[in-house]
């Protein structure tokens, strides 16, 4: 708490009473906090490709270079350091943009069907180059989604994307979608690592993840599911996870149906 105290004057010079005002610093104090940590983790996570980077150009520079197989082996290690420097610049904006509140204005009213099937050309040959299966479970009967279909396509990217890393190879990865009372519920199912029940509650929160090594050999930026959060939210939808390690995950987001003749 911030306790400022000032004196109240009559019109006489005397002092008649004392006027306290009590701020809770407590919530401006955790705000404050978050920002910071932000920081240091946007820092850390930017530096750790950069280092790598820096580290191979300069092996390359001291003579590396004249032995084409390594040469080819460090500018590929480099290529994907530079992918993932690339993919945490993209999710950084896309939380920024989201949090200055720009999307507001962008309600959508989106079919379901096609940008799952755009989403899903994007991602087969990541499946089967691990082998895992594809499949779908999507009600005939859904209407229409109140989200941007952009954001829509972002959402599903990231489970799906996920669902594939998280599942060695030979797994099974299920997309459902059906109609419920209070909106459009989609399920994301893989038979994959699982998630340990502690780590249930953080997993969508930023740069949390359950093995940082690991995320990061998968190209993770550990922005994915707090960008699916911040999506479904926006939109007046919720998201959740069910998992079992070491038998899969199944991660869900309902979003209300698009009201005819609003958009
Ligand atoms: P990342 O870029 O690390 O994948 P995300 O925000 O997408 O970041 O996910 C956060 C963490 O949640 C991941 O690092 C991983 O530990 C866990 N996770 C996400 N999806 C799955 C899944 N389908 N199966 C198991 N673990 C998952």
């Amino acid at each position: 708490f911030k306790i400022n105290g000032s004196p109240i004057i009559s019109t006489q010079k005397r002092v008649v009473g004392a006027a306290l005002t009590i701020r809770d610093m407590t919530a401006m104090r955790r705000l404050e906090k978050m920002r910071t940590e932000f920081v240091a983790n946007v820092s850390h996570e930017l530096r750790t490709p950069l280092t790598s980077i820096r580290g191979f150009v300069e092996t390359l520079l001291e003579g590396a270079m004249e032995d084409p197989q390594l040469c080819r082996r460090f500018l590929s290690i480099i290529n994907k350091e530079a992918r993932r420097l690339q993919q945490l610049i993209d999710d950084l904006l896309t939380l920024s943009r989201l949090e200055s509140g720009g999307i507001e204005r962008s309600r959508g009213m989106t079919v379901f069907k096609p940008v799952l099937d755009g989403v899903l050309a994007t991602v087969e040959h990541l499946a089967a180059e691990k082998g895992i299966i594809l499949e779908t479970a999507i009600a005939e009967d859904i209407p229409p989604l109140a989200m941007g279909e952009n954001y829509l396509s972002q959402v599903l990217l990231n489970l799906i994307d996920n669902a594939i890393k998280y599942t060695p190879a030979g797994g099974r990865v299920t997309v459902r979608a059906a109609k419920e009372e209070d909106g459009i519920r989609v399920e994301v199912e893989d038979t994959g690592i699982g998630i340990p029940a502690e780590s249930l509650p953080r997993v969508f929160e930023r740069f949390y993840r359950v093995d940082k090594a690991r995320s990061r050999e998968m190209g993770g930026t550990g922005l994915g599911l707090a960008i699916v959060k911040h999506i479904v939210e926006v939109h007046g939808g919720r998201v959740g996870v069910e998992s079992r390690p070491g038998q899969g995950s199944r991660f869900f987001f309902i979003v209300p149906a698009a009201e005819e003749g609003k958009n």
